[in-house]
């Protein structure tokens, strides 16, 4: 009775992001109820192995007590504090401190937001002010990767490259232009990493002569494309396009919001390659999604660049309410502390190869296209033929089947639109844990499989 009260309840009065109103209301919801280490239990009382880590958030796992003593703590003393009219607390200080210690050398300057949107969305105001204030003021076109996310305001959701994010909301903007992904698997230059990776620098230099370099502020990548279906671009690839990008006098702009703390490994995916970014966007795991924080940090080039513009003393019209929220900057804090003293980091780099392997594993299953990761993001593509690549119609709804037959399993990741599985087990996960996701993984492809509208296109 509680359980439908509470499921008609949504059905009458939530939206729910990224869905389809009405297939939601006749679908309904599953409401989740608790969660401990990588599993969540929902209403009705099934455990749920979370694949996912929430929405590639929940790197530490669930259940902290010492990141909800932390909150509870910083509740108590001070709940609020705005950074307006020069006011701080201290654990935005001391978060903004140890951020920029654990970044790539030169982001030395830390603006907190809300989220990831809001995160890309400050980078690109910053970037503009940086322009106008260094009298530059034509250079305001941006580059993203088709494919890409970047947030779903406005300027986020033109910058990102996914049809669907554009669909009936007037974007891209006219400023705002795409390339071609990195896609080893697609790739019209087949999957050869060196000729991966000379197609996109040539690309990125053709669009920035097609705009003129005097006309292009910046270009934004994520170095995994998560939502792209986790295209993994070659090793290397982040390097020359940061490189590309300061021969043409462009910034480069690194959404790390998936791929940072630890997902791929390092601390941030761009010590990788060496690659110190203008810019570094961030949200997601610098708080494992207990409390919502997301952050923009920059080189001190643009920092002062937009500091010491010609007009030094005015305050610069930017800035959010709970912008530096000291009780997200505690949690913050206590999160940092789990990865490194905590020892998460350390284990997620332990569990990678046993992740690679179980992504490798899935290969020769008759609905695998091609499996790809790095660390503890993966990626397995679904194809229909395996010689064609030919993806499955979408009359087929195959990630409403996979969604359906993983819940079932007691198993839940990321299906995507075009049939692409998408994995980010919390970095915290043990090695059962991992030994378990993929049993249940193999036994969801099985069961979709074995429904005769599947059975029938393979
Ligand atoms: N950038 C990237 C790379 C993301 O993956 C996301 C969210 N999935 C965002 C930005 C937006 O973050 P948020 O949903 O916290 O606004």
């Amino acid at each position: 009775m509680y359980s439908n009260h509470l499921i008609e309840s949504d059905r009458n009065h939530l939206i729910h992001p990224v869905t389809a109103f009405r297939p939601h209301e006749r679908r309904g919801a599953t409401v989740l109820a608790s969660g401990k280490g990588m599993y969540l239990r929902d209403i009705e009382g099934n455990e749920l192995l979370d694949a996912f880590a929430g929405l590639w958030c929940v790197n530490v796992g669930y259940g902290h007590e010492s990141i909800v003593e932390a909150a509870a703590a910083q509740m108590r003393r001070l709940p609020y504090a705005t950074g307006y009219f020069h006011f701080a607390n201290e654990p935005a200080i001391r978060l903004a401190e140890r951020l920029v210690e654990l970044s790539p050398p030169g982001l030395d300057r830390v603006f907190f937001t809300l989220g990831g949107s809001d995160a890309v969305d400050s980078a690109v105001r910053f970037i503009v002010n940086y322009y106008n204030a260094t009298g530059r003021p034509a250079k305001k076109h941006f580059i993203a990767l088709d494919k890409g996310y970047h947030g779903s305001s406005t300027t986020g959701s033109g910058l990102t490259g996914l049809p669907a994010f554009h669909r009936d909301f007037d974007v891209p903007l006219p400023w705002q232009h795409h390339i071609p992904a990195a896609y080893p698997y697609r790739s019209p230059v087949g999957s050869d990493p060196q000729a991966v990776i000379d197609r996109s620098v040539a690309d990125l230099r053709a669009k920035v002569a097609e705009l003129g370099a005097e006309n292009v502020a910046a270009f934004f990548a994520e170095p995994v494309q998560g939502s792209a279906g986790v295209i993994v671009p070659p090793p290397g690839w982040l390097k020359a396009m940061r490189d590309t990008c300061t021969e043409l006098d462009i910034l480069f702009v690194a959404d790390e919001v998936i791929t940072g703390f630890g997902r791929t490994g390092p601390m941030f995916a761009c010590e990788t390659e060496g690659v110190s970014p203008d810019l570094m966007t961030m949200a997601k795991g610098l708080t494992s999604g207990y409390a919502p924080m997301g952050a923009v940090l920059m080189s001190d080039k643009v920092y002062s660049g937009i500091a010491d513009g010609p007009r030094p003393e005015l305050p610069i019209g930017h800035g959010f309410t709970y912008s530096g929220h000291p009780v997200s900057a505690a949690v913050g804090l206590e999160v940092l502390r789990l990865y490194t003293e905590g020892g998460i980091l350390a284990n997620a780099q332990e569990r990678a190869p046993r992740f690679r392997e179980g992504l490798l594993d899935l290969q020769d299953h008759p609905l695998v296209g091609n499996v790809r990761g790095v660390g503890l993001l993966g990626g397995i593509e679904l194809v229909s033929d395996k010689a064609e690549k030919t993806r499955f119609d979408p009359a087929l709804r195959l990630p409403e089947r996979l969604t359906n037959a993983a819940y079932r399993n007691g198993i839940i990741f990321r299906a995507f639109g075009d049939g692409t599985i998408g994995l980010a087990p919390a970095i915290s996960c043990g090695a059962d844990d991992m030994d378990r996701l993929f049993a249940r993984l193999r036994k969801t492809l099985n069961d979709v499989l074995d429904e005769p509208e599947v059975r029938r296109e393979v």
